[in-house]
Formats: C-alpha cells, structure tokens, sequence
C-alpha cells in the first residue's frame, strides 16, 4: 500500500481543488470500496479526500413539486429505511436492500455505490489488463462467466451497482459538482461504455463530484419491482438483475420502462423491449412476446451465454410478478 496524503475538506469547493490539483487524488465516501482498492494495489492515490465532513451531502428531501432528492453522502442504509423512499420510491428501498450486507449498507454511500469500480477478478487482480492500462483484456479468453452480453469491447466488465439499474428505471438525474458550477445530467447520460472510455465507468472528469440523485414523483398507478439473480443465497453481486416501473390501469401497462444490471459495463436499457411498453394487456401471449424482443443481439462470450435466458425469464418474472 503506498503511502498518500489525507484531506478532510469541510466544503464542496475545497474538496474538487484538492481532487483536480492531483490526478491521482480519489474522493473518499464510505471507503467500502476505495480502501480494498488501494490495499489491494489497484490503485495508488498520492491523495485521499475525504468527503464525509461535508455535511451539506448528507440528507434526503421529498416534496410534491420536485419529488426526492438524495445527497450523495447518504449512507446507503438511511435510504433504504426512509420512510418516504419505502411507500413512494420502493423500487429504490428494494435495489438498495440487495447491495452487499446490512454492515456495508450502514457504511456505504449512494455515491460511492454509483462510483464503484467494476469487480471483474483480472481487473481486481494481478494483472495488467486495459482497464488499468494494459493492451489485454484477460477475460475475453479466460474465465469470463461474470462478464457483460451486450455493449462490451474492448473491455468486458459489468457494471456492479443495484442502486444504479433502479435509478435508471426511475428516470433519475444526477447532479456533479465540477469546482465552480453544478450541472444535472439524466442519469442514463452519467455512465460511459468501454468503447468510449475503457479506463472509467462514467463522465466525472478530475475535480468533479457526484453531488446529488433526483427522481421525479412516480404517479399514482405507478407498480414497482426489482429482482435480483445471484450465485448464491447469501450477498452477492448480481448474476443478472432486473427493475421495472410500470403505470397500470385495468391489467393495461400504459407505459414502463425496464432496466437490468449484470449484463452490460453500464446499468442497461434494452430499447426495443421498452418501446412495446405502451398500451399492452398483461397477458401470457403479450409477456411472451414482451420477453422474445429482448436480447437477441448480444455479444456473449464463451461461457456467459446463460446470461441470456436468464435475462429473458427475468423479463417474464418481473410481468407476472407486478
Ligand atoms: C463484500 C462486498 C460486497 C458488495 N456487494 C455489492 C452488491 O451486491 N451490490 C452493490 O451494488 N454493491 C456491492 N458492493 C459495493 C458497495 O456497495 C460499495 O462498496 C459501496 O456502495 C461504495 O460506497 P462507499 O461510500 O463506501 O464508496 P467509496 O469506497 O468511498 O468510493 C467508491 C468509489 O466512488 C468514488 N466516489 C465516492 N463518492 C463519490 C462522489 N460523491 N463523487 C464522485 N466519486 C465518488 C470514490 O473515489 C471511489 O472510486 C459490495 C462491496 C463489498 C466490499
Ligand atoms: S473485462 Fe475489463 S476489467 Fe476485466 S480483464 Fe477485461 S479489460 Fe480488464
């Protein structure tokens, strides 16, 4: 581990200096995820600022108007639990209640869980694949089972964030701090495929900060479900995971929008399966066709090829299930 300098800004503007003075400075939330990375070697920050004195990051507000807005210093755990979030934004209390364990949840902050790195094990491990700068990616013809079916190359990770496929379903927005201005970007528009950037998993360039997660007020019809597919029964990442926001009137899906995790390097939207969500019976022949349209152009790899049907049953478990 390599020894680094240790800020503790107490504001957002002090914070960005200290991150764009160096570019191998990296923020500090709940550490869950930076610590094992910089233990680990992955990575080497000369250094570390930490974001939790910055008190102006931590909280969660609801009105009619605006609908909810998270601080991204929020432990995961607080969102989890609030009460507003559980009757109003369940498909967020849901996701979240996935993420890990109930002791990293109570440490982990919505930010740093948007922020993750990937958990691909070459990536994690010795070795100098092109996420860290190499010219190999070693999972292309090695152990590639955890990887992505679509949107890969040259890179093939999946994106690691429950929370983050159910902000997507959501219609999230995320507000970035850049050291002067704060811009709001829709959510879909934070995270970057590996053909436009295979060393980053999302626009923040250095200095800026992921500051705040919007989502609009769901209306009164709206139904909510996440699911998740892991390994094993205890915590895990997901295998494939699935969410979906649907307005539903007399067993009709109006309109919805499905995102999934574990099958690509950012939280995924299948386009041609959201636009047949509109004006739809829920019916065995419509959750049929609804589940055929979905990947059926994909990029599977030698041994992640599973990763499709099970997507498609998501699809048909995640209709009966609503
Ligand atoms: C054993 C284990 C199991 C896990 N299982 C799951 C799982 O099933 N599902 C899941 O979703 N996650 C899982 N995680 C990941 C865990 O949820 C994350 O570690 C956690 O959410 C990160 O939050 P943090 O606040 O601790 O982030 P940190 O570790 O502090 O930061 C993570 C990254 O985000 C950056 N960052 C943090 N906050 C900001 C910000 N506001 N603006 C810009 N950059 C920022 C940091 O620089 C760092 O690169 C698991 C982690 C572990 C260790
Ligand atoms: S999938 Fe990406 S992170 Fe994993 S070995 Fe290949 S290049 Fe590295």
């Amino acid at each position: 581990m390599n020894s680094f300098e240790y800020m503790q800004p107490n504001n957002l503007e002090s914070a960005s200096k200290f991150l764009v003075k160096n570019n191998s400075s990296y923020a500090f939330a709940g550490g869950t995820d930076i610590l094992g990375l910089i233990k680990d070697d992955i990575v080497a920050p000369k250094q570390l600022v930490n974001l939790k004195k910055i008190n102006s990051l931590n909280f969660i507000r609801h009105d009619n108007e605006n609908g909810l807005s998270i601080g991204a210093l929020t432990k995961l755990s607080d969102i989890e639990n609030n009460e507003i979030v559980r009757t109003k934004f369940s498909l967020l209390s849901q996701a979240i209640s996935e993420v890990a364990t109930l002791q990293l949840r109570n440490v982990g902050t919505i930010g740093g869980n948007i922020c993750q790195r990937p958990r691909c094990f070459y990536f994690r491990g010795d070795f100098d694949c092109i996420r860290k700068g190499g010219d190999t990616c070693f999972a292309l013809t090695g152990n590639n089972k955890y990887h992505c079916i679509v949107g890969g190359g040259p890179c093939y990770i999946v994106h690691p964030s429950d929370s983050a496929v159910a902000l997507l379903a959501l219609n999230a927005k995320f507000k970035i701090f850049n050291g002067k201005d704060e811009t709001v970007i829709p959510a879909k528009d934070f995270f970057v495929l590996p053909d436009v950037d295979d060393m980053k998993e999302n626009i923040l360039k250095d200095g800026e900060i992921l500051t705040e997660i919007i989502i609009p007020n769901p209306n009164t019809e709206t139904v909510s479900k996440y699911i998740k597919v892991k390994e094993r029964g205890a915590w895990d990442f997901a295998l494939v995971s699935i969410a979906g926001v649907f307005n539903i009137k007399n067993k009709k899906i109006l309109d919805g929008k499905i995102t999934f995790g574990g099958v690509a390097p950012i939280p995924w939207e299948e386009e041609t399966l959201n636009a047949k969500l509109k004006n739809i019976s829920i019916d065995e022949k419509s959750i049929n066709q609804l589940s055929d349209s979905a990947f059926n152009k994909t990029d599977a790899l030698e041994m992640n090829s599973y990763k499709i049907p099970l997507a498609k049953n998501l699809i048909k478990k995640l209709l009966l299930e609503i």
